[in-house]
């Protein structure tokens, strides 16, 4: 069967045979407007291709990291619609600089301008594994930086709030969600520790930096049952990643579930 470009190519050679002059004219450039979207469209599925096995390599690698932590997260490890959403999330398009493959998708930490990191991929799949995030969810992250947390999130729940409290960061992570088509991610600059009572309430919250104290805000806007996973701890020293469950109005129950190194929560924007 010949491809869409083939059968493209010989209907064009069909009409120019029988339509001289303008309508030629014409012909001709419904052709060349017909090409060009072909050439695009197989430019974009290359894009989506990149990266492919290194993405899968990622996968098995935090598979693995999940064996290791078996006593914090149980035998069955990080759940696969987690790994799933991770598996297909373009990390190297939220990384500035254009890294190659290789540098996207590694197991480390990677900067993202203004002294931030993304986490290392394990530990973004534990947090939103550990988030239990539903279909019908509504999201919010503190801490957009690169937005790559937001996208692994925009594809397991309804809708997405993320905020950063540094204006650029937020200017570029919009720029990207919005290029790769997440419209259910809205953000917004601002300090997280109010959260974004408009945007809630919540089912959920990830907080991407590290803070002594759960910021009662997020308490109030968290639903019943809801849960906050956070770095709690100390900026220079190791945190323990934290999930925060609201069990009733006003009390939580608090776990801790492994040792991270997260960034500083900061209340202002330098
Ligand atoms: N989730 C991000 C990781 C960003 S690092 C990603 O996937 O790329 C943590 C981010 O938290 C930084 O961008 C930092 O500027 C931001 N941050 C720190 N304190 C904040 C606050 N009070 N409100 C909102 N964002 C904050």
């Amino acid at each position: 069967m010949p491809s869409r470009r083939t059968l493209a190519i010989a209907n064009s050679q069909h009409t120019v045979r029988y339509y001289p002059g303008r309508v030629l004219a014409y012909a001709v450039m419904k052709q060349l407007l017909l090409l060009t979207f072909v050439a695009f469209a197989s430019e974009a599925m290359a894009q989506d291709a990149q990266c492919v096995p290194e993405r899968a390599a990622m996968v098995e690698i935090i598979r693995a990291y999940a064996r290791l932590e078996a006593d914090a997260l149980g035998p069955q490890g990080i759940s696969e619609r987690v790994l799933e959403a991770v598996g297909k999330t373009e990390r190297h398009r939220f990384i500035p600089g254009h890294p190659s493959c290789s540098v996207a998708y590694m197991e480390a930490p990677v900067l993202i301008g203004k002294g931030k990191t993304i986490s290392q991929p394990f530990v973004v799949a534990l947090m939103t594994h550990l988030a239990a995030v539903k279909f019908d969810d509504t999201v919010l992250e503190v801490g957009t930086g690169s937005g790559y947390q937001a996208a692994v999130l925009a594809r397991l729940v309804r809708k997405v709030c993320t905020v950063e409290i540094i204006p650029p960061l937020a200017e570029a992570a919009a720029k990207v969600l919005r290029e790769l088509g997440y419209d259910n991610v809205t953000g917004k600059v601002g300090d997280g520790y109010e959260g974004w009572p408009e945007c809630g309430p919540f089912d959920a919250m990830i907080v991407t930096a590290a803070l002594g104290h759960v910021p009662p805000p997020l308490i109030e806007q968290l639903k019943m049952g809801g849960r906050l996973v956070m770095p709690l701890g100390a900026a220079d020293a190791p945190q323990q990643l934290t999930v925060i469950e609201k069990i009733t109005p006003t009390e939580t129950r608090t776990r801790s579930v492994i040792p991270v190194r997260f960034v500083p929560f900061t209340r202002s924007q330098d």
